[in-house]
C-alpha cells in the first residue's frame, strides 16, 4: 500500500468534521490541494464527518433556518471541499512522524518503514468523543433520545422530564441549560457529591427544576425506536427503580482524540491540544503542524466553532507555507 516515494503534499488534514472540511476548503481554494484522510466507517471515535453524525438535528448552525440533519450538513461540508479539489481519502491515520520534514503520515500498518503519505504542513482535526456509560442500547438510541449536547438536542425536550447524568462543570452545566426547555431534569451522580465547582454546584441546588439523585447510575437504557425510559439503581442499598425520563443527556467528560500525536505535539493537563503560542490561533508546538476544532477546544465544542478554527487553521497553514516557499 506504501508508496516508496511518496509524493511531498503540501498539506495534509487529518479528520473530516466541520474543523477539517472547512480547513479542506480554505486551503483548497488555496490551491493547495489538500490530501484529507477523512478517517473509516468502521471505527466510533473517528468516524468520518465527526461527532455530528452522530446527531440528528441541528438548528444552531447559521445560515439553516429551517435546521439540518447532522449528517446531512457533513455530506454538504465534504460536497464542497470536493468541489475546489480536496482529495478525500476514506482511511484512518495510524502513525505520523512530525520529527523530520517533510512530515510523514502511514494509513494502514503503522509499522510500514515508509510513511504512506508526505506532507509540509500537516492540520491535525481529529476532533474529540464524549465519554459514554458503555450501555446496551446506548450507541442505538443516540439521537433518539439519548444525547451528549444539551445545546443542540435541549430544544427537542420542551417539557419533557429528562436526566442527565454525571456530577462535573460539564453537567451541571447542560442540566442548567436543559431546565428551560425540560418540565424536570434529574441529575444522576454515582456518588454523595458533584465534581462541579462550588458555583456551579450552587446553580444546580438553587434551580427548583433540577432534582438531585445522588448515589445512582443508570443500569439500563430502555426503548425501541426511541428512549421511553431509565433503569437506575441506588449503589448503596442496591435498588433499581424505573426512572420516566425520555431523554438523557451523558455529561461524564470528552475526551480528546490525541493518540496520534501524543508524545510529538505539546498536549495540556487535561489531554487537549496546546495551540496559539508564537503566531496564529492554530500553531502547535511544531512548526507547520495546525490544529483545529474539538481536538484543541474543550471550552466551546460548537460545530461553528471548530469551522471557524477550521478556517483559521487553513489561513495559518498558507501563511506558513508561503513564508517557507520564500
Ligand atoms: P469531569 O471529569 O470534571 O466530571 C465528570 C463527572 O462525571 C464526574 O462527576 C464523574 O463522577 C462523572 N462520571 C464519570 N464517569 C461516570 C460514569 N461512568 N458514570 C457516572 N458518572 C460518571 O468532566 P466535565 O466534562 O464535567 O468537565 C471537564 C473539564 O471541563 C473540567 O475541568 C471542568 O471544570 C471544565 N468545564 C468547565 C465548565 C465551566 O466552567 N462552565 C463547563 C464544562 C466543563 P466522579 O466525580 O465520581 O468521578
Amino acid at each position: 500500500m506504501s508508496d516508496p516515494t511518496p509524493a511531498v503534499h503540501d498539506v495534509i488534514i487529518i479528520g473530516s468534521g466541520p474543523a477539517g472540511l472547512t480547513a479542506a476548503v480554505y486551503t483548497a481554494r488555496a490551491n493547495l490541494a489538500p490530501l484529507v484522510i477523512e478517517g473509516e466507517p468502521s471505527s466510533t471515535s473517528d468516524q468520518p464527518g465527526g461527532q455530528l453524525m452522530l446527531t440528528t438535528e441541528v438548528e444552531n448552525f447559521p445560515g439553516f433556518p429551517e435546521g439540518i440533519m447532522g449528517p446531512e450538513l457533513m455530506l454538504r461540508f465534504r460536497e464542497q471541499a470536493l468541489r475546489f479539489g480536496a482529495d478525500i481519502r476514506t482511511e484512518k491515520a495510524t502513525r505520523v512522524d512530525l520529527s523530520s520534514r517533510p512530515f510523514g503520515v502511514w494509513v494502514g500498518n503503522p509499522e510500514a518503514p515508509e510513511p504512506t503519505y508526505r506532507a509540509r504542513a500537516v492540520i491535525v482535526s481529529t476532533g474529540a468523543q464524549s465519554l459514554m456509560l458503555g450501555l446496551e442500547d446506548e450507541g442505538r438510541l443516540i439521537g433518539h433520545g439519548v444525547s451528549t449536547c444539551a445545546t443542540c438536542d435541549g430544544f427537542f425536550f420542551r417539557d419533557h422530564e429528562i436526566a442527565v447524568v454525571g456530577g462535573g462543570d460539564s453537567a451541571v452545566e447542560e442540566a442548567t441549560f436543559l431546565t428551560k426547555f425540560a418540565s424536570k431534569v434529574t441529575m444522576l451522580v454515582r456518588r454523595d457529591q458533584l465534581r462541579a465547582s462550588k458555583i456551579m454546584q450552587e446553580r444546580a441546588f438553587n434551580n427548583p427544576k433540577i432534582e438531585i439523585r445522588w448515589n445512582t447510575v443508570v443500569k439500563e437504557i430502555v426503548g425501541d425506536s426511541k428512549l421511553e425510559h431509565l433503569v437506575v439503581e441506588d449503589v448503596l442499598s442496591g435498588e433499581q427503580s424505573i426512572l420516566p425520563a425520555t431523554g438523557l443527556f451523558v455529561a461524564i467528560g470528552h475526551k480528546p482524540n490525541t493518540d496520534l500525536v501524543k508524545g510529538q505535539l505539546e498536549l495540556e493537563d487535561n489531554g487537549y491540544l496546546v495551540t496559539g503560542q508564537g503566531g496564529g490561533a492554530s500553531t502547535t508546538s511544531v512548526e507547520g503542524v495546525f490544529a483545529c476544532g474539538d481536538v484543541q477546544d474543550h471550552t466551546y465544542r460548537q460545530a461553528i466553532t471548530a469551522a471557524g478554527s477550521g478556517c483559521m487553521a487553513a489561513i495559518d497553514a498558507e501563511r506558513w507555507l508561503e513564508a517557507q516557499h520564500g
